[in-house]
């Protein structure tokens, strides 16, 4: 199959002057003119068939270069938005701005997509691309290790086989596994349980007694579905959010029209809306004045709420704005007010065979429904990860996971990490992150393919220097203040956020800094 178009960006930039021409390869959309046909480039294994190893696919068809792989531990593409089926699941970033630059969709039928939208979106790129080939579905990588002699790596498969590659570039997110706090009794439950991103298919509620454990961003989705079925649900809640009004609704036939006629016009309103999510940053930094001000605004609304049956606890955070995710939503507060449901805001105690103790008094249930979130910390976890000299990744990260700029780790070269630590936001799309790490994997690829040479290594002292700096700025952000999120070890360690504006990223990813790296040749025969 020939390679996909690079794009009228990159035809346009193959016309440029030589210095203008590698900016212009740097903005988002944009790519180099692919490799010569014949030219012999590394073979990359990707992991993982989320936005990341897709968009990482795309990337390198568009170059290119063929010669790679997509494992995928699941029999369908996806990642997050295949497995999260729950009733009500949607994004929180505006539908034009969460796909691919590279790839926009002209069509979507609503301002905040909603998981089969998207899912169909991500689906959609295989045949865009010419994925299909490429793809081994149901094959995890269990193990990956780097054979010193060899200087490649060698994986071993969920089905016994083995691979190897030159390039591995796991893109498994940072949310995959989904995880269930140790309570007393759990086992003992005798109706029905799950964690929210294993929903069962064809779940009735209605008439059932449910209760939900743990109330972040999932749960604010399905709670209220869930509550059109249920005849009684209480949710424990141990922290509560800020939920502002979700700005959601179908997009007209015309405004699509449009947007399929004018690729332009698509473009300036994807900008639009990235420029307006950067702007929150200024919410996210240490003592910010704005996040004052959104903080007093969001408690003299939630004080209205206020009654015996909803008390403080229970609607107004005790913490800063934006410590947690900022949560959008019109039917939360409406539900919460709902007679049937209840809001229990003392800890869990234990299960019981028939309900949940709490603040010592039991709650008969016959379903309970866990939205207590994902094992976020331990990146590329359960996979075994040896680099050189036998380094096992995982004890490197006993600590709390670091790399540098969130993708490469020193002692395992022509490793790369997409969405790895301290890439996520809080802000704004993580789309606009995953692009910049594709892009600058993409280099990496394309510079072992013009030198020749066996592998791209960050040095450790670049890497310290990175993570030196990181520490310092994340300490002046508010998710250093003392709420407990997804973003931080049990230790305190933030490993999951990226502390600035998205710009930041783009300028520290724009172009891999040769003298970053140690470049090793190919070993003699
Ligand atoms: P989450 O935000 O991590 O929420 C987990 C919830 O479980 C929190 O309320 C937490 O309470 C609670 N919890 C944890 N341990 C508990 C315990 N022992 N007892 C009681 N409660 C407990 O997980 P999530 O809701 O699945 O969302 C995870 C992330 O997925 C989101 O932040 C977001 O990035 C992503 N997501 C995105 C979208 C989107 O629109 N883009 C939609 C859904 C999910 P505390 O708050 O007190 O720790």
């Amino acid at each position: 199959m020939t390679a996909p178009s690079p794009g009228r960006t990159a035809r346009l930039a193959a016309h440029l002057p030589q210095p203008l021409r590698r900016v212009a390869a740097r903005l988002p959309g944009a790519l180099a003119p692919p490799v010569e046909p014949g030219t012999s480039t590394p073979r990359v294994a990707i992991i993982g068939t989320g936005f990341g190893g897709l968009g990482m696919a795309a990337r390198l068809r568009q170059a290119g270069i063929d010669t790679f792989t997509i494992y995928e531990r699941e029999q369908g593409v996806g990642g997050t938005w295949r497995d999260n089926t729950y009733p009500g699941a949607a994004c929180d970033v505006p539908s034009h701005l969460y796909s691919l630059s590279f790839a926009p969709k002209a069509d979507w039928s609503r301002k905040f997509p909603q998981q089969p939208e998207i899912l169909g979106y991500l689906e959609s790129l295989v045949d865009r691309f010419g994925l299909a080939d490429h793809l081994r579905l149901g094959c995890a990588v269990e193990e990956a290790t780097f054979d010193d002699d060899a200087r490649c790596w060698r994986l071993r498969l969920q089905d016994g086989t083995e691979a190897e590659a030159d390039v591995v570039v796991a893109a498994t997110g940072q949310l995959n596994r989904p995880w269930i706090p140790a309570i007393d009794g759990r086992d003992d439950f005798t109706g029905t349980t799950f964690h929210s991103a294993r929903w069962p298919a064809d779940l009735d509620l209605t008439g059932r007694d449910v209760a939900v454990v743990g109330i972040g961003a999932s749960a604010i989705q399905f709670v209220p579905e869930v509550a059109k079925q249920a005849k009684s649900l209480a949710l424990y809640q141990r922290s509560s959010n800020y939920v502002a009004p979700k700005p959601d609704g179908p997009i007209s036939d015309l405004a699509r029209r449009r947007f399929e006629r004018s690729p332009f016009l698509l473009r300036l309103y994807r900008l639009s809306i990235w420029a307006r999510f950067e702007s929150r940053w200024l919410l996210l930094r240490k003592g910010s004045k704005a996040g004052d001000i959104g903080r007093k605004k969001f408690e003299e609304g939630l004080r209205l709420l206020v009654s015996e049956d909803l008390p403080e606890p229970a609607v107004i955070p005790d913490y800063p704005l934006g410590c947690k995710r900022i949560l959008i939503s019109n039917d939360w507060y409406p539900t919460l007010m709902a007679p049937h449901v209840r809001v229990v805001t003392e800890g869990v105690e234990r299960v019981t065979p028939g309900g949940i103790v709490a603040g010592g008094e039991e709650r008969a249930a016959d379903t309970i429904i866990f939205g207590t979130g994902f094992a976020s910390t331990g990146f590329l976890m359960p996979m075994r990860v040896t680099g050189r000299n036998g380094a096992d990744l995982h004890e490197r990260w006993a600590a709390g996971a670091e790399a540098h700029l969130g993708m490469t780790v020193s002692g395992f070269p022509n490793l790369f990490v997409l969405y790895g630590p301290n890439t996520n936001l809080g802000h704004n799309s993580i789309i606009f992150m995953l692009e910049r790490q594709i892009a600058y994997v993409l280099t990496c690829v394309r510079r072992l393919t013009e030198s020749g040479d066996a592998t791209l290594e960050v040095k450790p002292e670049a890497e310290a220097a990175s993570n030196k700096s990181l520490v310092k700025r994340l300490d002046n952000t508010v998710w250093a203040a003392s709420c407990h999120s997804w973003y931080k070890t049990d230790s305190g360690k933030i490993t999951n956020n990226w502390p600035g504006p998205t710009v930041q990223y783009w300028a520290a990813t724009a172009w891999p800094r040769a003298k970053d790296f140690v470049e090793t040749a190919k070993p003699s025969r």
